[in-house]
């Protein structure tokens, strides 16, 4: 006897019949199931970028005071991410700047930041 598929689709949860390697019921199954992982994916870019764009504007507003120096607090309260940016220059002294597209900071201690910012 020719061992059947127990697998079901992964779009409707349905039982498959016949091959083994089949993942779906139907195309329509397919594609509904594949057009959700695209916006998912796309859901998940969407959120990063809109984290480096808000952290930008944190970081530009606060540089446009003429704030350069700061506490790590301040950008805090202004809900700044310090998980995410876009680059990471290590200068010569070892001081690392992290750069959220032009506008990035380093840390002059643990409490106190540094705002830079690069020519365009
Ligand atoms: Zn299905």
């Amino acid at each position: 006897m020719t061992p059947l598929s127990n697998k079901s689709c992964l779009e409707c949860g349905i039982a498959i019949k016949g091959r083994m390697d089949k993942k779906f019921c139907c195309d329509h199954c397919r594609s509904c199931y594949n057009n959700r992982s695209r916006a998912d994916h796309s859901d998940c870019v969407r959120r990063i970028n809109n984290i480096l764009v808000k952290n930008r504007k944190i970081l530009r507003e606060l540089c446009s005071r003429e704030k350069y120096r700061i506490s790590t607090e301040i950008l805090k309260l202004h809900g700044f991410d310090f998980e995410h940016f876009t680059s990471l220059k290590v200068k010569k002294n070892g001081q690392c700047c992290y750069y959220c597209y032009d506008h990035g900071y380093l840390a002059v201690d643990e409490d106190t930041l540094m705002l830079v910012s690069q020519p365009h």
